[in-house]
């Protein structure tokens, strides 16, 4: 059961990061928009004479615009890492029979967990039933089981 809430977790999560860089980039265009008028306003105040402020305003707009570039090369960056380190759940199934060593490892399904029986009987022995006894995520470098 742990491990369920932990999926529906992950999937949440996910979505919530998606709904934050949605915004980001909502948020950065707004600013990108406002350092181009405030670039623009700069230029009619340099042409106006009021080179001090015309400066000023350059200087507010292009932080503000080199801010936003920034933000979003950063957010994209972020957002293709999480695409990539989505790991998969695995399960691993063994027989109850002692003597056996058939194991199995597919991967999650909704309802696992461990020394949960399993109507589909083993290979080897037709007889004996098979349990859960291990539920791991599955990270590529280094495998972390959490068998029981
Ligand atoms: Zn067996």
């Amino acid at each position: 059961m742990r491990m369920k809430n932990m999926a529906q977790n992950q999937t949440q999560s996910a979505s919530t990061n998606k709904k934050i860089s949605t915004y980001l980039t909502l948020i950065v265009l707004i600013v990108m928009a406002l350092a181009i008028t405030a670039l623009l306003i700069a230029g009619e105040t340099y042409l106006a004479g009021d080179q001090l402020a015309a400066g000023v305003l350059a200087g507010i707009g292009l932080i503000a615009l080199t801010l936003s570039v920034f933000l979003l090369y950063q957010s994209k960056l972020q957002s293709a890492q999480v695409k990539i380190e989505v790991p998969k759940v695995m399960t691993t199934i063994e027989c109850t029979n002692k003597a056996c060593t058939t194991k199995t490892v597919r991967e999650f399904q909704r309802g696992d967990y461990v020394y949960k029986e399993l109507d589909i009987p083993c290979q080897k022995c037709p007889t004996t039933k098979q349990m859960i006894t291990g539920i791991y995520k599955e990270i590529k470098e280094k495998e972390k089981t959490y068998n029981v």
